[in-house]
């Protein structure tokens, strides 16, 4: 299994497999990982774990980005990515950290944590997925119900918290691209069509 992985130029961190969503295009409804690296986690890792693998093994400046990914939704595990960043940061304020996440870190977590990672946090990529809660719900089969509008919040929120925001749709026949384009421009953030991808 792994935790921290490298895929092109960046560094991936993989630090949980829970998620609230079950997207119909989840990359682990058809492979167990990524780049020949199997994602599915034996066990959660902790912070010091990541931080001692981090220091001991990877020359964290050689990377374009370091991502908090996974095979799953980082943002479940706040702390861990609190830590982890603050470890980074620390170490250089220059390395760039994204986090790719599903929107759904407020609700979860009943507050705004975007505030938490002001300073740590240079850029996050926001799955809108849809044009509409109908749609959105069809797609990513969310455990929370009208959790489309939170995203919109979480998206507006982060705007004001993190420099650069992006939201993200993936490349699916019934998604109407245009409609999402005129949402994200509406929200005043950066928009990109994902591919989608079966298994690598
Ligand atoms: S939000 Fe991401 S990790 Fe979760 S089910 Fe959807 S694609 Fe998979």
């Amino acid at each position: 299994m792994s935790t921290v992985y490298i895929l092109g130029d960046n560094l991936y961190l993989n630090i949980t497999n829970r998620c609230t969503n079950r997207c119909v295009f989840c990359i682990r409804n058809f492979s167990n990982g990524v780049g020949g690296k199997k994602l599915w986690l034996e066990r959660e890792p902790t912070s010091k774990e990541i931080i001692e693998e981090l220091r001991n093994y990877f020359p964290l400046k050689k990377y374009r980005e370091i991502v908090f990914c996974g095979f799953g939704e980082p943002l479940l595990r706040i702390n861990v990515v609190k830590n982890i960043s603050e470890f980074i940061k620390t170490y250089d304020p220059s390395i760039n950290l994204r986090i790719d996440t599903n929107g759904h870190g407020n609700v979860f977590h009943q507050r705004n944590i975007l505030l938490e990672l002001e300073g740590l946090i240079d850029s996050i990529s926001i799955s809108l997925n849809a044009e509409d809660p109908e749609k959105y719900n069809r797609i990513c089969r969310p455990v929370f119900k009208n959790i489309y509008e939170e995203i919109l919040d979480f998206i507006k929120l982060a705007n004001k918290s993190i420099k650069n925001v992006q939201v993200t749709i993936v490349d699916l026949p019934e998604v109407d691209k245009t409609l999402c384009e005129k949402r994200a421009l509406e929200l005043g953030v950066k928009f990109y069509i994902r591919r989608f991808i079966r298994s690598l």
